[in-house]
């Protein structure tokens, strides 16, 4: 059982590229230990939230500027259709 809200039960989860074990350590304030960047205060400038953002980008799919395209996309292909329709 836990005694009090300040100790926590939490670890830092980091897993370890050569065991695959989760790491751990008590966490920081921002959940990771002091290994694996519970130092970090992550990003503080625009560019490096941007960066930050893309470092792990993949594809965009799903991406609300995406759906957009594959819609307006599905509108002309609609709308091509409907006059290959009219021209039989
Ligand atoms: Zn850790």
């Amino acid at each position: 059982m836990r005694k009090s809200e300040d100790e926590p039960l939490a670890i830092c989860g980091a897993r370890s590229k050569r065991t695959g074990n989760p790491c751990r350590q008590p966490p920081m304030k921002n959940g990771r230990c002091r290994l694996h960047g519970g130092k970090s205060t992550g990003p503080k400038t625009k560019e490096g939230l941007l960066r930050s953002k893309r470092a792990n980008w993949k594809h965009g799919m799903y991406s609300v500027e995406f759906r957009q395209q594959k819609e307006e996309l599905r509108k002309y292909y609609e709308e091509a259709l409907e006059l290959m329709n009219k021209l039989k």
